[in-house]
Formats: structure tokens, sequence, C-alpha cells
């Protein structure tokens, strides 16, 4: 099958089965090997609808450590409905994994959402509003994070959440890989890849 050709284990097999996909999307086939393979960051220029979130879902459900409850990897994302996605597609890849993904968002209950942290989330999935409050009251621990992913970065610039996104990464380890996607290249963009990033390899689809 051509997702195993990509170096998906049997957990992630079974679940992409189960949700029906035959074939890896072009950003998938792109950014699965890479990811998997490397210890790298990672800027893709993709649009909405390409299958991105598998592409960084997949490799990332693969490389978390289960046995450990710790948060290893914070998604962040322009909008609550998009987060509210994120986290139901990393729920559904991880099915067969003991794996727990936490949706944080502004507009709904922050204490319930650190009870969800605090028995054990290895992702968040995160607007950034939300999360630079939940790490300002202390109600979420991204200080031995892996991996973060930005997620539509664009529309998360757009949206004034430069600062914010700032504030977030400062709490962060420096080791860990950044995985930046993004429908389109604006000066913004680039400036946070290079703010925050190492070497990143590139794709676009
Ligand atoms: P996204 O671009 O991540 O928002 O994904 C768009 C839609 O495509 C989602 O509903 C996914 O579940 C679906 N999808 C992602 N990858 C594949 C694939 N390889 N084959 C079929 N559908 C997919």
């Amino acid at each position: 099958n051509a997702f195993q050709k990509l170096g998906l284990d049997a957990d992630l097999l079974k679940a992409i089965k189960d949700m029906g996909f035959e074939t890896p999307s072009e950003v998938q086939e792109k950014s699965i090997p890479i990811l998997l393979e490397q210890e790298t960051d990672l800027v893709a220029l993709a649009q909405t609808g390409t299958g991105k979130t598998a592409a960084f879902g997949f490799p990332l459900i693969q490389k978390i450590d289960s046995n450990s409850r710790k948060t290893q990897a914070l998604i962040l994302s322009p909008t609550r409905e998009l987060c509210l996605q994120i986290t139901n597609e990393i729920k559904n890849y991880s099915k067969y994994k003991s794996m727990n993904a936490v949706a944080v968002y502004g507009g709904a209950s922050i204490t319930d959402q650190a009870r969800q942290i605090e028995r054990g989330a290895q992702i968040i999935v995160a607007t950034p509003g939300r999360m630079q409050d939940m790490i300002r009251r202390r109600l979420a621990d991204i200080s031995g994070i892996q991996y973060c992913i930005l997620d539509e970065a664009d529309e998360m610039l757009n949206m004034g959440f430069y600062e914010d996104i700032k504030t977030i990464l400062s709490h962060t380890p420096k080791e860990k890989k950044t995985w930046l996607f993004s429908a389109t290249m604006p000066k913004e963009v680039a400036k946070i890849a290079k703010k925050f990033m190492t070497d990143p390899v590139e794709i676009t689809v």
C-alpha cells in the first residue's frame, strides 16, 4: 500500500484503512517521508483541502511516545473551527494508539480545558490567544515539547496573532522541531520562518 511505502506504522495504516484513504495526497507524499526520517524544521506551502492535516498528523503521531503522558507537541491554528477539526482528525488517526489530543480555544471554559490537559495530553491543538492565556496562568506546560506545528501561518498572522505566537514559542525548548504550513508566503510568514526556524526543508504543492 502506498501509505506503507511512506514509512507509516501498522497502527496508522489500520486507521488510514478505516478512513478509506487509498492514496496519499501530494503534500502527504512530499512531507511524510521527510518528517519521519529527519529531525528537521519544515516549511510547506499548501492550501486547505490538500490533506495537510494528515501530512503533519501522521508523522507526528508516529513520533510521539505514547508511554509518556507529557505534552510533546503543540499545534497552533487560527480558528476555533480549525482547532476542533484538527483535534478530531488527530483522534481518528491515533485511534489504535493510546494517545490523547486536547483542543484549547477561546469562548469555552478554560478550567475544563486545563482539566483535560492535566489528565494527560501528548498533543495540544490550540488557537494562539487562548494558548497564551493558559501559559500565563500556568495551566499548561509546553516546556518539554519536541514538535511545534504552525498551521495556516498566513491566516494566524492576518488575524494579528504574531505577538501571541512569539510569546508561546518563547516558552518552548530551543531543540524542538517546527513545522510551518501556509497557503501563501507573504513577508510576515517568511519573517517567522527566519526568526524561529533553523534550515527548514521547503516543500510546495
Ligand atoms: P485538509 O487539507 O487536511 O483539511 O484535508 C481535507 C480533507 O481530505 C479531510 O476531510 C481529510 O480527511 C481528507 N483527506 C486527507 N488525506 C486524504 C487522502 N490521502 N485520501 C483521501 N482523503 C484524504
